[in-house]
């Protein structure tokens, strides 16, 4: 279901444009307004859940959510080169917005650990 005042799930009906990468049944994925790389994409589930936490109670989710993660990483062509997927949950890792989404994080070399 969509929250009302979600802006991820605005996004991910539709009711606020944004221009998607790819998608599938399950999962949209679309840049990110403040790219910390070359490439920076949200993976985001199309139903609502709070963090990768929720949605890890839905396998189908879930793996619409990875599988288009994989296949964003592929069209983006950092599949060989590498790429990081990060799902902040919660305060300690610094969460701002409270439905899941993977960062998908590539096209130069990433430190680590992050701060
Ligand atoms: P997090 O801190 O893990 O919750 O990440 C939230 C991410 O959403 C941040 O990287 C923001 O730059 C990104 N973000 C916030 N608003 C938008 C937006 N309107 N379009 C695209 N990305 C956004
Ligand atoms: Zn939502």
């Amino acid at each position: 279901m969509a929250e009302t005042s979600c802006l991820f799930c605005k996004f991910a009906t539709g009711e606020i444009q944004v221009e998607l990468i790819a998608q599938n049944d399950g999962a949209v994925a679309f840049a990110d307004i403040n790219p910390q790389a070359s490439i920076h994409l949200l993976i985001i589930p199309k139903q609502h859940f709070e963090n990768v936490g929720e949605l890890a109670t839905s396998a189908a989710d879930l793996q619409a959510v990875m599988q288009l993660a994989r296949q964003a990483a592929e069209l983006s062509k950092i599949s060989d080169t590498g790429y990081r997927l990060v799902f902040n949950t919660g305060a300690d890792a610094g969460q701002t917005v409270f439905h899941a989404h993977g960062h998908l994080l590539g096209g130069r070399s990433l430190q680590w650990p992050p701060g």
